[in-house]
């Protein structure tokens, strides 16, 4: 990646992906990219190596654990059961990552409500976002309905025998594959 010939927005659109790393894998990133926040917005070089260089080695090691044990790979799902569904039912208007942003607070709520993950993790992920500048509900003039996204998430790959499939953080800085019902997605507030 070529990070000066990016703009702005394709830019902040990367940044999702790091913090999918951190939610899943590594409350420590996690934690450092809150207090990078300010840095990494701004383009400060050497957050940005540094962010680049961590989630490229949290990744690695989810790949090499989903070598020796079936699963781990699934994690690096978060946030694009929802985020995925949204590019496509949007459109495309959205930049992937920003997609992913707004699925991961959703993903988030919708563990929150199914007792996965722990309360106050989607308002602490919605708050990092916000401040790397992603968005994290539909912006005006993307509509999606509840039934185009459920459309979209059951052409999804990871769904398998008509259920949801979801990688929800367990906790922060930690993930788990769950089934998720389809009215838990309804209820959601995009
Ligand atoms: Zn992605």
């Amino acid at each position: 990646m070529v990070l000066t010939t990016l703009n702005d927005r394709e830019f902040r659109s990367g940044l999702a992906e790091a913090v999918k790393h951190g939610l899943i894998a590594d409350a420590g990133h996690l934690e450092w990219i809150e207090a990078s926040a300010a840095q990494l917005a701004e383009r400060d070089l050497g957050a940005v190596t540094a962010l680049i260089r961590r989630s490229i080695a949290i990744k690695a090691d989810i790949v090499a654990r989903d070598e020796r044990e079936a699963g781990p790979r699934e994690l690096l799902n978060a946030g694009h059961t929802v985020g995925h569904a949204l590019e496509h039912a949007g459109g495309y208007q959205l930049l992937h990552g920003e997609a992913v942003a707004i699925g991961l607070v959703a993903e988030c709520r919708i563990g929150e409500a199914l007792g996965v993950t722990p309360g106050g993790t989607a308002d602490r992920v919605e708050a990092l976002l916000r401040a790397l500048g992603l968005p994290v509900r539909t912006p005006a003039g993307v509509e999606v309905s509840r039934s185009d996204l459920l459309a979209a998430m059951g052409r999804d790959k990871k769904n398998r025998g008509g259920k949801l499939r979801m990688a929800l953080p367990s906790e922060v800085g930690r993930g788990a594959s769950v089934d998720v019902p389809a009215n838990a997605v309804r209820a959601l507030d995009l």
